[in-house]
């Protein structure tokens, strides 16, 4: 799995796609199901008419918003709390239906593993009124050494405000793939004229959008700007990264095959970029993760693949975000092929790398900390389509997807509700 090109991507697409279609006719009696996400890609290249009408853009940028009035904060009492951690994972939302669901190749998948930016602020008020508030996994375990001198992790207690419950939001590939130009997301995170974060697209229309109201990162941003009680801390979410495509829309990837010096520079550009923009993330309460560099099926990758992966994705992405000892795993799918009750060498070799949280998909917020080995394996619970369309009472205690659910979805793939 050294090279990454387009025709493994697209093979890779379509066994993604029939995987998905599987999972969705049997996803009632399935333990994990797949996380997402390689969508399939565009092939015709230039075919995003809209992108170069920008001669004399029509910026549409809204003035950037005061901070908000420091409220007198109230004193909170905290209490501690041993219960569940709930979580859920979100991909980029998208922010005009009426591109992604074209009837294009990419309709069904983004109908399958996103939300739109309607349902996300949806989301959100509903886990608000439920009295969730927004905790860092990192918080949630910590490592410590035991009386036989072996380093284990064990879960903390947390100290939340009374009445709240605790929930972690992750999201996967936050890259802004070239895939998805032109139909209907933002291009990539951006620091603004206030030197906070914004995002930046191009509209239906073809103009240039700077808002902080069309990804999901300005979108959770904005709201834990006006419901400070939505977080602990001011503590956002994970960002779950590939790196084959570089990282928060900027190409800061290497090219095996492109030695020139052309795009040496452009790519030394794009990581000049692209740093502040993480150093601001942090700043915000975001956190980072890997989710392999190619977006590769550990289950299907020989250890080998697995460990050259993690070692590009070190090199080029962990590079950028500093350290972390999450792996948010692509597909889902396990390394070693599981690893819930058993540790294999792929498994320990990312231990090796410090990672010791270790994140796939499933039908509630499981998770066991390891007796053998210092980690921690856990489920998350997919907040997307998928979810939205066949599982509204999984959820329901969360958000009722009947209440959420965009109207402007394709009516052909139906509900069960
Ligand atoms: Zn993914």
């Amino acid at each position: 799995m050294g090279k990454y090109t387009k025709t493994a991507k697209i093979i890779a697409a379509i066994i993604c796609m029939l995987l998905a279609a599987f999972l969705a006719t049997c996803s009632a009696d399935l333990q994990d199901t797949d996380d997402d996400s390689l969508l399939p890609q565009k092939t015709t290249e230039g075919s995003e008419p809209s992108h170069t009408d920008t001669a004399s853009p029509a910026p549409t940028s809204e003035p950037p918003k005061p901070p908000p009035a420091p409220s007198p904060t109230p004193e909170l009492k905290l209490v501690p709390y041993d219960g569940v951690v709930e979580h859920i994972f979100f991909h980029e939302v998208i922010v005009w239906p009426e591109l992604a669901f074209d009837g294009g190749s990419g309709q069904k998948g983004y109908d399958d593993y996103m939300v739109t930016a309607y349902e996300y602020k949806k989301i959100l008020e509903s886990l608000y009124k439920n009295n969730y508030i927004l905790v860092d996994l990192n918080d949630v375990w910590s490592e410590y050494t035991n009386d036989s001198g072996q380093q284990r992790m064990r879960r903390n207690t947390l100290m939340l405000p009374e009445g709240k419950k605790p929930i972690v939001f992750s999201y996967d590939d936050i890259n802004f793939y070239q895939y998805m130009r032109g139909d209907g997301f933002m291009e990539k995170l951006i620091i603004g004229e206030d030197g906070d974060i914004w995002d930046y697209g191009i509209d239906p229309k073809g103009n240039i959008v700077i808002s902080q109201e069309m990804t999901a990162v300005t979108i959770l941003d904005s709201f834990v700007k006006d419901n400070p009680g939505f977080s602990l801390g001011g503590v956002k979410g994970c960002i779950a990264l590939t790196g084959y495509e570089g990282i928060l829309g900027y190409r800061t990837q290497t090219d095996r095959n492109d030695n020139s010096q052309e795009f040496q520079l452009n790519r030394m550009q794009e990581v000049a970029r692209v740093r502040p923009v993480v150093q601001k993330l942090k700043e915000n309460g975001w956190y980072f993760a890997t989710h392999s560099y190619g977006h590769i099926n550990l289950e299907r990758a020989s250890l080998e693949g697995v460990k050259n992966d993690a070692i590009r994705w070190m090199d080029e992405v962990g590079s950028l975000i500093g350290e972390t000892k999450i792996f948010i795993y692509p597909f889902g799918s396990r390394l070693d092929r599981g690893d819930v009750y058993s540790t294999g060498p792929a498994f320990e070799f990312y231990h090796s790398l410090g990672f010791r949280v270790f994140a796939s998909v499933g039908r509630e917020p499981f998770s066991r900390i390891k007796p053998d080995i210092s980690a921690v394996v856990l489920d998350r619970m997919n907040s997307d389509g998928i979810s939205l369309r066949r599982s509204r009472e999984r959820f329901l205690y969360l958000y009722d997807a009947a209440e959420v659910f965009d109207p402007r979805r394709p009516a052909e793939y139906g509900n069960t509700w």
